[in-house]
């Protein structure tokens, strides 16, 4: 194992019911509350006038910034900034998915700096100061609620990045399963590849020693894959609900990677392409994962197959290692495929004419990844498997 400090300061509150907590939790932060969300699905299931209810008993003033794209807009960060500058807010309330609650953690340090807050994004300027914000999950994905990650996007240049401060962890999160019940199919599905994502990114790793680490992962994907089909063929139910709101929780607030480096290449990759074409994330990342595990297999067959048996039950018996890792990658495609997730670039209509502008955009870094580092030819070649 690496040597490692884990610190991880958000207040989780989990549970059904658990939305009626909030006047509480956000009562110590002040009265200026901005409260932040999306394209209107909380309008639509009662959770803005549960929310608004509750800020309104605590004598709150209340702001409102709606409209926060899926895949979040520089441009929204700055003009939540702009209002926190103005109305002196001393409190930002998330509520919505993964987008919502990156733009807000931009908003909080973009709050507290004299500039477009897309520098922060890029790295150009550090943030040393942020409003303190908590978050109302709606969508079980990204396990932005309880990490400092944020991921932006520039529509005007076409980039997406992410980034992160110790600045910009939750106060508090509020992870109520049945908040995410009106989630629709497609995001569902989303949500579920995005969650089993983060869970390879940090499975594949060369980190000798870190036996936990791996049992940690191995469960939670076999419980995400077990949950996964019978949430989708109801999606009211409440247990699949609440099975895959906290594995998307525990798969990326950092309890998985202590002690290992995970590899983090399939998210560079993926961003470069929700960046030229605006598709969702987790689709991106269904379509992209196992040809990323096709290109990168050699570079870790035991892993690989350590993988196809713990977690799909692949039997080993008569084949190599290989042929067993090789099965693995083709049971999660059939997985995937079995729940509705998208398997191709064509799936989103998107063909070769970009093909290279989205290679510039993973490269911009130069190469990247860690179980093994991908040059220009590689993601050429994880691109066009896609196609
Ligand atoms: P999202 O973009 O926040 O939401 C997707 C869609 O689901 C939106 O149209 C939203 O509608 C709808 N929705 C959300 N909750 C709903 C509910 N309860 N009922 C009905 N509809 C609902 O999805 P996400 O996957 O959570 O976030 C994706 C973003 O997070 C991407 O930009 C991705 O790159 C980023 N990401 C961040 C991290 C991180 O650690 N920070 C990790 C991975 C990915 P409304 O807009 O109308 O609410
Ligand atoms: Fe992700």
């Amino acid at each position: 194992m690496n040597t490692f400090v884990y610190h991880n300061p958000t207040r989780l509150v989990f549970g059904k019911g658990t939305l009626e907590r909030l006047s509480d939790l956000v009562k110590p932060y002040g009265s200026k509350i901005l409260v932040v969300y999306g394209g209107g699905s909380i309008k639509r299931n009662g959770i803005y006038d549960n929310v608004m209810q509750q800020l309104r008993s605590i004598g709150a003033e209340i702001h409102e910034l709606g409209g926060v794209e899926p895949n979040p807009r520089h441009t929204t960060v700055n003009k939540g900034a702009d209002l926190c500058k103005k109305e002196g807010i001393e409190f930002i309330l998330a509520v919505g998915g993964g987008s919502v609650i990156d733009c807000v953690k931009a908003i909080s340090v973009g709050a507290k700096y004299d500039g477009d807050a897309w520098d922060i994004v890029t790295r150009k300027a550090e943030p040393k100061a942020a409003v303190p914000f908590g978050t109302v999950l709606t969508l079980a994905a990204t396990g932005s609620e309880m990490n400092s990650g944020s991921v932006i996007t520039n529509w005007d240049t076409q980039e997406k990045y992410g980034w992160g401060s110790n600045l910009t962890y939750p106060q508090f999160s509020i992870l109520d399963p049945e908040s995410t019940s009106s989630v629709p199919k497609d995001h569902t599905i989303y949500g579920i590849a995005d969650i089993m994502s983060h869970l390879f990114e940090h499975y594949f790793n060369h980190t000798a020693n870190a036996p936990i680490q791996s049992a940690f992962v191995e469960s939670l994907l076999r419980i995400v894959i077990d949950a996964a089909p019978k949430l989708i063929a109801d999606l009211h139910s409440y247990q699949q609900r609440e099975t895959i709101l906290y594995s998307g929780t525990m798969a990326l607030n950092g309890m998985l990677s202590m002690g290992t480096v995970g590899d983090w290449a399939s998210h560079n990759i993926e961003h470069a392409v929700s960046a030229v074409y605006d598709i969702p994330h987790g689709g991106g990342l269904a379509i992209l994962f196992p040809n990323w595990m096709g290109h990168v297999l050699d570079a870790g067959v035991p892993r690989f197959k350590q993988f196809a048996v713990n977690v799909f039950g692949v039997d080993p018996a008569g084949k190599s290692d290989r042929e067993t890792a090789l099965e693995g990658i083709q049971a999660l495609r059939a997985f995937w495929n079995s729940i509705g997730a998208p398997s191709r670039l064509a799936d989103y209509g998107i063909g070769d004419d970009k093909l290279d502008i989205m290679v510039d955009k993973a490269m911009i870094n130069g190469p990247f990844g860690n179980f093994m580092k991908l040059d220009r030819e590689d993601v050429r070649a994880i691109y066009v498997s896609s196609l």
